[in-house]
């Protein structure tokens, strides 16, 4: 497996291949929700190129941009056993200058929910994936569906700016308890970490209900939010695959969201129904 640091090194190496690639961003400290993207790629590509970069563009003052973990010794064994062609883990100055064009995420869909508590996060995923997407010039990327507003507005900028990649979305990987996988998950203590089951238990039983007929936002939302005490809820959503927000669910086309905090943690979940 090839490590690089430089971009123009791995510029060259891109040049050199010849097939599909298959291309895995990710900000590291990976677990099995990465490693699902990661072996969906390598089984339907040729090549597959896992970045690696916490990108400082996508955290407003005060996240956890200085204390977000980093493993990477361990990323690069999980990369290497999962037999990954090539991982890319550039530095932050050589990812940004310090004046340069910004993408601007359209805002009607970028400043609701995720991004109306985090203002400005969208703009940042953007600009990185649009860079990173420049580099490395894959045939395909993966995204999990867990960052379901990301996916939508990566999908998004893909269409609008015309650009020559096909985007896989991956299915969320739980604990087996129902915990979504998460690199935040490391912060959380044993007593946070029972708190925090409240979320996907809120999913669980806000599907549960639509099994038995009830489809109303209002009611759903009101499940979730009786599920969820004891957590600080940031925000419900409940939209259809477009963004829209809508008072009643459809099947095959809406999304459940959720954030809430755990403690000082921040934590985001969803269902695709
Ligand atoms: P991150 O390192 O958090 O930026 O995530 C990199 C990629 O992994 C993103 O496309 C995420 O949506 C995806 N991802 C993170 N957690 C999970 C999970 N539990 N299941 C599936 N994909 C995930």
């Amino acid at each position: 497996m090839k490590i690089f640091r430089s971009i123009s090194e791995i510029q060259e190496y891109r040049k050199s291949l010849k097939g599909s690639i298959g291309f895995v961003p990710t900000m590291g400290a990976l677990h099995n929700g990465h490693l699902s993207l990661i072996r969906k790629s390598i089984d339907n590509n040729d090549f597959t190129i896992v970045s690696i970069f916490i990108n400082p563009t996508q955290f407003l003052p005060g996240e956890d941009l200085d204390k977000y973990p980093k493993r990477e010794a361990a990323d690069i064994k999980i990369c290497e056993l999962a037999k990954v062609d090539a991982i890319f883990m550039p530095i932050k100055e050589d990812m940004y200058s310090a004046i340069e064009p910004k993408i601007l995420a359209p805002s009607q869909k970028a400043y609701i929910l995720e991004g109306f508590k985090r203002p400005g996060h969208f703009d940042g995923v953007l600009q990185i994936v649009l860079k990173l997407f420049n580099i490395i010039n894959p045939t395909r990327a993966y995204f999990g569906k867990k960052d379901a507003q990301q996916l939508y507005l990566i999908k998004d900028m893909v269409q609008s700016l015309f650009l020559h990649v096909e985007l896989i979305p991956c299915e969320i990987v739980r604990e087996n308890d129902g915990l979504a996988l998460s690199s935040r998950n490391i912060y959380l203590n044993k007593e946070e970490r029972t708190k925090a089951l409240n979320i996907s238990k809120a999913l669980k039983m806000a599907s549960k209900a639509m099994m038995k007929g009830e489809f109303q936002s209002i009611a759903i939302k009101n499940i979730i939010r009786k599920t969820m005490q004891g957590l600080y809820i940031e925000y419900i959503g409940i939209v259809d695959r477009d963004f829209n927000k809508i008072d009643k669910i459809e099947l095959n086309n809406s999304i459940i969201l959720l954030a809430a905090k755990v403690g000082n943690t921040r934590l985001i979940d969803n269902l695709w129904i």
